[in-house]
């Protein structure tokens, strides 16, 4: 602590640029597009204060035109990952020590700097990277990273408010120490926002990081990486590494001073890495913290009492944005038979009045590419089962095209069988499962809801009737950790829906929280006494 008590500015979310024609944001945001797009960049690994170039590298492509490439990112090899395991470690203890308005001061500098200068750049690379059309790189890379920096700051400082009482004589205090050792973070493709956010929020608590970004994401992580030197966070606090991830995690999972994981990204994957943090936890100094955010089948359930018309876009909104590849994308969707066909109807001609799926520098286009090939390959054979199987019908989109980009149009499944597969399994794309239940069945349908996946993300209900909204909140309290009511259930905002879920969706550390940031602290209590005993007898020995 310096010398004062500092107030940090208010929070406040950072206001959506619209993009609409005419607009300076829009040409600018479109100029830097081609400049990147065009360019060629060159991305080293990040450690301590060395860029590495190890000349083993990967091409980098937009997903939406595969076959162009913007330029490449080094892999690491082992001897790389253990030398950013010794930079966290001999860069701990500065940053550690350094007065918590100077860490604070880096990362709200970070968020203006998003804000203004580097604002096109992160949603031009996101753009590209993700294939994110403009307004879904805005909400994410330039808003909600920007959130997330200015509302930790926030909690972070009322962590450290929080203060024990003292009885008289004495004086307790509690210090907020970093975690003794090391965080490990480990990104997905999907938020541009998220891959900032993970080794943030414990860099911002004291701690130092490893991060490892998805290969997918390396294009808008370097902007990341490019903002926080500008901000001046010293080197050594977050080091970045890409390339294998079984090699990389291996490695940073072997170390004593592994301290804690903040992972987002698949379920397989986080069970998998709780269990090799398991087998290796006599090798650790500390027990380490295990924070992660991973899949979700995410549900609309409509009551009779619905209105067709909000259902219909909420599924349209919640399941086709950003090609369905939000982790609260809405994937299973139950409608009373009584609207159904009016709420079909609707989808149908909204989704019959996207553009093909093509480029985000196409700014009329809604639906851009899917990630990889995986992702397109994974889809195509869902939607292609689907149009074999009796018990489903594909009734809109359903098909696909992988020559330029990663294109498979927004497909709507309607299955007789609500515990299809469909219904069950993440496939993480524009495809939605539609399952119609009989108006009187209502109660039995929230049952399904809730026992159908092994996920527990986000939910939303539609409803106009308060009883059923009721119901469903009260039968559906355990199926989603974000629970939505008449609205989709995506588009969680930092400062208002903290983020995460439980069951199979993860440790509901909730993202954008104070109860995140707790989690990279090992609080410290201190007492002093003023006036300290001389005799150790006490008066009832009298
Ligand atoms: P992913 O699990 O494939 O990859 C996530 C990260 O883990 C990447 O950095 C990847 O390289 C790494 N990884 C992959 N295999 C690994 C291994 N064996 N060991 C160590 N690391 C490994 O996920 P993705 O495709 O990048 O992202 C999509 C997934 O993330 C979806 O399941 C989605 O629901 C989930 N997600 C969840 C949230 C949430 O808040 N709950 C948010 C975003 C994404």
């Amino acid at each position: 602590m310096g010398k004062g008590f500092f107030h940090v500015p208010t929070a406040i979310n950072e206001p959506i640029k619209s993009y609409a024609p005419g607009t300076s944001e829009r040409e600018e945001v479109l100029e830097q597009y081609r400049s990147y797009f065009n360019g060629s960049v060159d991305v080293p690994l990040y450690i301590g204060s060395e860029e590495i170039k190890t000349g083993n590298t990967k091409p980098m492509s937009p997903p939406h035109d595969h076959k162009h490439i913007v330029g490449q990112y080094h892999v690491a090899e082992k001897a790389h990952v253990t030398k950013a395991i010794d930079n966290c470690l001999a860069s701990r203890s500065a940053w550690a020590d350094l007065t918590w308005e100077q860490r604070a001061a880096v990362f709200l500098k970070a968020a203006e700097l998003i804000a203004g200068p580097y604002r096109a750049k992160i949603n031009a690379a996101t753009m590209i990277a993700q294939s994110k059309n403009i307004y879904q790189a805005e909400i994410d890379a330039a808003c909600e990273l920007i959130d997330f920096l200015r509302f930790n700051v926030e909690y972070m400082s009322q962590i450290y408010d929080q203060q024990p009482d003292s009885a008289e004589g004495i004086w307790n205090r509690v210090e907020y120490r970093p975690l003794e050792g090391f965080i490990y973070a480990i990104t997905p493709f999907n938020f541009t926002a998220i891959a900032g956010n993970l080794p943030a929020s414990a860099a911002m608590m004291g701690n130092v990081v490893v991060w490892k970004p998805s290969d997918s994401q390396v294009f808008s992580a370097k902007v990341i990486v490019d903002i926080f030197k500008e901000a001046g966070l010293p080197d050594g606090v977050i080091n970045v590494v890409y390339g294998d991830p079984v090699m990389i995690t291996e490695t940073v999972l072997a170390s004593p001073d592994f301290a804690g994981i903040h992972f987002t990204g698949s379920t397989h994957v986080f069970k998998e890495l709780w269990k090799q943090i398991g087998n290796n936890i006599h090798t650790y100094k500390t027990y380490p913290k295990i924070v992660g955010e991973t899949g979700g089948k995410d549900f609309i359930v409509a009551h009779p009492s619905a209105k067709p018309q909000q259902v219909a876009t909420a599924i349209v909104r919640g399941s086709f944005e950003f090609q369905g590849q939000k982790c609260s994308a809405a994937s299973r969707v139950y409608l009373p038979k009584s609207l159904s066909e009016e709420i079909l109807e609707s989808v149908k001609k909204d989704i019959a009045s996207f553009n093909k799926p093509g480029s985000p520098e196409d700014m009329s286009n809604f639906i851009t590419a899917v990630i990889h090939e995986g992702s397109f390959d994974k889809l195509a054979k869902y939607i292609d089962q689907a149009k074999k199987d009796d018990n489903a019908e594909v009734i809109a989109g359903g098909n696909y095209d992988k020559s330029k980009g990663y294109f498979i149009e927004p497909t709507v499944i309607l299955t007789t069988d609500p515990k299809y597969t469909t219904m069950e399994t993440e496939l993480f794309g524009p495809v939605v499962t539609i399952y119609v239940y009989e108006d009187k069945d209502w109660s039995e349908t929230l049952k399904l809801v809730d026992g159908t996946s092994e996920y527990a993300l986000t939910g939303a209900i539609l409803a106009t009737d308060r009883y059923a909204i009721d119901e469903a909140t009260v039968a559906l309290q355990n199926c989603a950790g974000n629970f939505y009511i008449n609205d989709k259930p995506t588009g969680a905002v930092v400062g208002q829906q903290p983020f995460g879920g439980a069951r199979a969706s993860g440790t509901n550390d909730k993202a954008g929280s104070a109860q995140n940031l707790l989690r990279w602290v090992s609080p410290r209590l201190i007492k002093e006494t003023f006036v300290t005993p001389i005799d150790y007898r006490y008066p009832f020995l009298g």
